[in-house]
């Protein structure tokens, strides 16, 4: 009894931080709160984790507003997101801007009928899939995901976006590793991203 009601109590705690006020983090403290770890998931790669951001109440709203803001001018009627970081800021952004959502899968993971796109990634190759009526003639998309680096699975997202009919209306990125050149492979795609490596 004593534990249920500490559970409880607990949850009204994390409530009413939740619904306060959120203090507004610039742009240097989001940064902070990204992760350096060095040669993960392979040697020789920086890998830029997004966790401490996703864990800071005051810096996942505040990414997220500012994501969301940095997607509005693209004008878009849906927004797809990669998996799977892709998904974590696609769908509030998505809710932000008024917009539904459709995820972009590994293999075999969506229920529905696919189209696929074979791409090249920092380490290793993969393949992505859509559902084919996620997205259609009509259709502009902003394509959302956590981090540009090489471009590859930027430009597969692209390929398929457009393999379904739609237009793209930008490419959205928490991060962009510039010294990868990520951008160049996305054509005249409108690219926005909220922090830049160099
Ligand atoms: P790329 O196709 O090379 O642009 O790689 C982008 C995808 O791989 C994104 O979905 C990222 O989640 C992931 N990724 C690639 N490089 C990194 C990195 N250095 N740190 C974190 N995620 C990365």
């Amino acid at each position: 009894m004593l534990s249920a009601r500490l559970r409880v109590d607990r949850c009204r705690v994390r409530a009413s931080r939740a619904s306060a006020d959120i203090e507004r983090m610039d742009i240097t403290d989001i940064q902070g709160h990204i992760r350096d770890i060095a040669n993960f998931p392979a040697p020789g790669i920086t890998f830029r984790d997004i966790t401490p951001l996703l864990g800071d109440p005051d810096g996942l709203r505040s990414s997220l507003d500012m994501l969301a803001n940095l997607g509005r001018p693209m004008e878009a009627t849906a927004v797809v997101g990669i998996e799977s970081r892709g998904f974590l800021f696609g769908v509030p952004v998505a809710d932000r801007l008024g917009l539904g959502f459709a995820p972009m899968r590994k293999p075999g993971k969506l229920p529905f009928d696919v189209i696929s796109q074979r791409y090249e990634l920092e380490y290793g190759s993969d393949t992505l899939e859509l559902h084919i009526d996620a997205v259609g003639p009509g259709d502009r998309v902003l394509i959302v995901d956590d981090v540009l680096a090489t471009g590859g699975t930027a430009a597969a997202a692209v390929s398929l976006v457009e393999a379904a009919g739609a237009a793209v209306a930008g490419c959205l990125f928490l991060v962009e590793l510039d010294a990868l050149g990520g951008r160049s492979r996305l054509g005249s795609c409108p690219v926005a991203s909220l922090l830049t490596y160099p």
